[in-house]
């Protein structure tokens, strides 16, 4: 693994996100001098929470995935999870809902999923289920020790007994293949494949070794940090404060100071100094502030439309998670990664985290995050730059409210009290390429050894990247890895 040369004592991490936090912690762990700068005003990034009139919203992840990855982060501190933050592990991970009506509770207990499975589709799928756990598990092994959670600078870095393990299991095949090979039932098939979205590919065009996004939520469960998803990054920057952390919010990274091919400063807005031996960029668009680092066009995941709602009613019968399919299915994602229209027979994905935590709404109250699939504002990535979804959402906002009312949320309209809704210009404006919150899509040329690594060949010696954009990707687990391999680029590896 190539690592930063010569002296790290003072490290400079650009950004208070999850990845960022995640590197400092680490860093800090391993005895560096670490200053975080953040342009919010607080930590978190894209795990955002919005809070108005006794409703608690957040504005980024709602489905919070393995835990432990934080745990070990917090305890390179010295830190426990358990007393930083009450974790809830959910009961049901999903409720899918189907088109036909039908609907399938997930559970992380193998029994009582299968129960289910049978209930819904027979015997024979939830024997397949029973299969396909295994696969899924044994899948993710492989995985995460060739592809996931180290630093990787060559594709021959894979070459291992791992990757032909991967290979004879099937892992570079197409998803959707590999899916239907286990299940008959049409649900079951769209239940095990609609992750790849999370990746920002159609399960039509991903490769099988994407199964394993699955194997993160419904293999192994998923749980609501109490106070909601922003007490997470809360929880990790008050841990690294303790630690001697320091933040800077409200300051903007302008540029990195560079003299002799090492950067030896950052230069804030406003013309603040802060020196530094090396530098950790989390922020979305490294190219922006890394001079020299370049990458390949890159294809970008779809974008999102996102209604965060507090509202005042019990709305009851719905499960935290819910991902409501709509009939349509291939159309959908062709119409995501390829034609760049607004789905035309939503899947959507609903979350009700009050269900869990009534801290999080006022008595009689629930908030609601809806996450619709949107093309992003990239053509080349099969979005759309001319959607004006200024002028759209006010009407795509009633299509959606109509949907789920007419899929059992009833007099959910009516009942909105407190609502903020983002779109693929919302996260344009923040500055995110192509208008999407998820980053570089996990193509295969975009995936492993192929993705920028944690430290690019192009650029200063001393600047190393996290965050979605990077090695090993998108999603609360990915970037809170990417911190690990990051500070790993500064400190050499440790166990
Ligand atoms: C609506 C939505 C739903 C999602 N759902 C899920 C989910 O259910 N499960 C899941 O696992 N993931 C989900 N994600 C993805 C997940 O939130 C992200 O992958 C992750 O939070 C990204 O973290 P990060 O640290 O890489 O980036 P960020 O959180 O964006 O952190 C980068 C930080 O850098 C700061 N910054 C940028 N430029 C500068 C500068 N020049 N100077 C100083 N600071 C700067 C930014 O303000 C930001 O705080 C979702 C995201 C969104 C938006």
């Amino acid at each position: 693994m190539r690592t930063v040369p010569g002296r790290t004592d003072r490290v400079v991490v650009v950004g208070a996100g999850l990845a960022g936090l995640a590197t400092a912690l680490r860093l800090r762990g391993a005895g560096r001098e670490v200053t975080v700068v953040e342009r919010g005003d607080g930590p978190g990034g894209r795990a955002g929470v919005v809070t108005r009139d006794g409703y608690v919203l957040d504005t980024g992840p709602s489905v919070f995935t393995a835990p432990e990855l934080v745990a070990d982060t917090l305890a390179a501190v010295g830190e426990r999870l358990e007393d930083r933050l009450t974790l809830v592990p959910l009961d049901t991970t999903y409720r899918a809902q189907f088109a036909d009506g039908s609907h399938l509770d997930v559970h992380a207990d193998v029994d009582r999923f299968a129960a289910e499975v049978e209930a819904l589709a027979g015997p024979a799928e939830a024997a397949a289920l029973r299969r396909y756990l295994a696969d899924l598990a044994e899948l993710y092994r492989l995985q995460l020790t060739t592809f996931i959670d180290r630093n990787l600078d060559t594709p021959l870095d894979l070459l291992g007994p791992e990757l032909w393990a991967l290979a004879r299991r099937g892992g570079f095949g197409r998803l959707s293949s590999h899916v239907a090979r286990f299940f008959d039932d049409d649900r079951l098939r769209r239940l095990f494949s609609f992750q790849a979205l999370y990746a920002g590919v159609s399960p039509f065009r991903a490769i099988a070794a994407y199964a394993v996004i699955a194997q993160l939520d419904i293999g192994a469960g998923v749980w609501h940090p109490v106070g909601g998803i922003g007490a997470v990054p809360r929880a990790m920057a008050a841990a690294a404060g303790d630690a001697g952390v320091v933040f800077r919010y409200g300051a903007t990274v302008e540029q990195l100071d560079v003299r002799g091919g090492r950067v030896t400063g950052v230069c804030l807005e406003g013309g603040e100094r802060l020196p530094a031996d090396a530098v950790v960029v989390t922020t979305d668009v490294p190219e922006g502030l890394v001079p020299g680092f370049r990458r390949r066009r890159p294809t970008y995941s779809p974008s999102c439309v996102a209604l965060h709602l507090g509202v005042r009613s019990e709305l009851p019968g719905q499960a935290h998670h819910t991902i409501s399919f709509g009939a349509a299915w291939e159309q959908v994602f062709d119409e995501l990664t390829r034609t760049g229209r607004p789905m035309s027979d939503p899947s959507l994905l609903v979350s009700m985290p009050s269900r869990t935590d009534r801290s999080l709404a006022p008595d009689g109250g629930q908030v609601l995050s809806v996450v619709a699939p949107a093309p992003n504002l990239d053509p080349h990535s099969g979005g759309n730059p001319g959607i004006d979804w200024d002028a759209l959402t006010p009407r795509y906002r009633e299509e959606v409210l109509g949907t789920l009312e007419a899929r059992g949320w009833t007099g959910l309209t009516d009942a909105i009290e407190v609502e903020h809704v983002d779109t693929p210009l919302t996260w344009a404006r923040q500055g995110m390429a192509a208008g999407t919150p998820f980053a570089l899509a996990h193509t295969f040329g975009q995936t492993g050894p192929f993705r920028t690594p944690t430290l690019p060949r192009r650029g200063p010696e001393n600047v190393v990247l996290a965050g979605s954009s990077v090695q090993p990707g998108v999603g609360v687990p990915m970037v809170v890895i990417s911190g690990r391999l990051a500070a790993e680029r500064i400190t050499g590896p440790v166990r």
